[in-house]
């Protein structure tokens, strides 16, 4: 089949989170089965390509796989990828929408015509809605069928219905992205989209009630006959603890006894020291409220009693505040580091015992499946794609990947570390627990073989 692939960020060219992982990885791996694709994303600050043109950049990636880089400096050349520390750029809607219109121009000039377009979240969400227009009067775009992938519904991709004229979206379609006033791009997309998937079976079911459906949940629940999960992959290559050059003392789960020795390096690195009998965790995140970071801070002092924690990260500053003042508490237990660190965030998945992710909600969540590869146990609330992938170890460590709660509450979450705890005591069940955890397979294999399905299924 013939892909177009839209995402306004891709692993290595440009990352905030998960979404640039997929689109850096998904791709490829559909190339690998034989599918041609070409990427579309923004030529942001400091991409480097193969040709550059005023128009685009094109760099190719594998033997079916090419990306290109839509250019416009004005739009795209910016410090930051949609916001600057403490506030979103106020044009986001109008630079993704110009990217939607140019991605679409420029398969057209390539005469690549997909089979599927395959669009990520609200920045590539005008794309199905363009497509219903383009496919009435230009035949390049007749039948087109358009695959929508939500990776996390929390961001919406509003503005001003005054603002309608600006998209170039036919005025027939108004309605589809009229929303309380406002223009919401993200319901526009699931209403004209083909197919509609989230990145977890669990989180394909939460977004369809009140709870997690940040007021989309009517749109859902009628759209979700055409609506599915497939959990997300990581790149096995990119991380891989037998040869990471990130990380001091590479292994694999034969020789996992040499995880140790990562932690003794991180832990002398940042001045962090250990009782008996002490873990480490580690959390590399976004520090805002889906991440649970507000829970965390109130269970950190008992935590910080006993072990170490290493946190990167940055976000809202309560949360940058909450964590200084603690650090000032437990110099030697805790290390922060406010920065986007991708080398650092290798040697944390390698070096800690525990990886900690207490989300209120988590559309598929890739930092747990990065500690399963390192042979690091996460400990997470249960929720969307965490409940879908860490499975909560028994009392002797026999069946289990990990630690879960289930009340949001910071005792529950101590009392999944207190079951941690008592494993964690005997080395040997441990390590057993480590190389389960190991033994799990998440690479992009399977999840790719899901979306193949998916496109056949929508192409008919
Ligand atoms: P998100 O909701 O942020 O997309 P995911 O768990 O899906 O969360 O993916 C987060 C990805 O971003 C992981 O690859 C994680 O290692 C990475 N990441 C998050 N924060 C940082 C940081 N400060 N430095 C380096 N990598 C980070």
């Amino acid at each position: 089949m013939k892909i177009a692939f839209f995402s306004s960020e891709v692993f290595p060219f440009a990352k905030t989170g998960g979404l640039a992982d997929v689109a850096g990885s998904l791709p490829l791996a559909l190339g690998e089965m034989g599918h041609k694709v070409i990427i579309f994303m923004p030529l942001y600050k400091g991409i480097e390509c193969q040709e550059l043109n005023d128009a685009y950049g094109h760099s190719v990636l594998s033997e079916n796989v090419e990306i290109y880089f839509i250019r416009h400096d004005l739009f795209f050349k910016r410090e930051y990828l949609y916001n600057m520390p403490h506030a979103d750029y106020s044009d986001n809607t109008l630079r993704f929408s110009f990217f939607c219109k140019e991605a679409l121009d420029l398969l057209r000039l390539l005469n690549f015509k997909p089979d599927i377009y395959h669009c990520n979240d609200w920045q590539t969400a005008l794309i199905p809605l363009l497509l219903k227009t383009k496919a009435k009067s230009l035949k390049f775009f007749k039948n087109a069928k358009s695959v929508f992938t939500i990776h996390n519904l929390a961001f919406q991709g509003w503005t001003d219905s005054r603002k309608f004229e600006s998209l170039g979206v036919a005025k027939e379609l108004e309605d589809v992205l009229e929303m309380g006033g406002t223009l919401n791009f993200l319901k526009g997309a699931i209403l004209c989209s083909d197919a509609v998937n989230t990145v977890s079976s669990t989180y394909a079911k939460e977004i369809c009630t009140h709870e997690f459906g940040s007021n989309l949940q009517y749109i859902l629940q009628i759209i979700s006959s055409k609506l599915s999960g497939i959990v997300n992959g990581i790149d096995y290559n990119v991380w891989n603890p037998a040869t990471d050059e990130n990380i001091s003392h590479q292994y694999k789960k034969m020789t996992i006894e040499l995880k140790s020795q990562n932690k003794n390096s991180l832990l002398a690195e940042y001045g962090l020291k250990k009782k008996r009998n002490s873990m480490l965790l580690g959390m590399v995140t976004r520090l805002s409220r889906q991440k649970g970071i507000d829970l965390f801070l109130r269970a950190l002092p008992k935590i910080l009693q006993k072990h170490c924690v290493i946190v990167l990260g940055t976000g809202e500053k309560e949360y940058h505040d909450g964590l200084a003042k603690l650090k000032k508490q437990f110099p030697e237990r805790l290390a922060v580091i406010h920065d986007y660190n991708e080398a650092l965030s290798h040697k944390i998945y390698a070096s800690s015992d525990l990886f900690v992710m207490p989300s209120r909600f988590e559309p598929c969540g890739l930092s747990q499946l990065i500690s399963f590869r390192y042979g690091t146990l996460p400990l997470v609330y249960s929720t969307g794609g965490l409940k879908d992938t860490v499975k909560n170890c028994d009392e002797n460590g026999s069946k289990g990947n990990g630690f879960v709660f289930s009340d949001y509450n910071e005792d529950d979450l101590l009392a999944a570390l207190k079951r941690a705890e008592k494993l964690f005591r005997s080395k040997e069940i441990w390590k057993s627990i480590c190389k389960r955890a190991m033994g799990a397979n998440y690479s992009w294999t399977r999840s790719a073989k899901k979306y193949d399905e998916l496109y056949k299924r929508v192409a008919g």
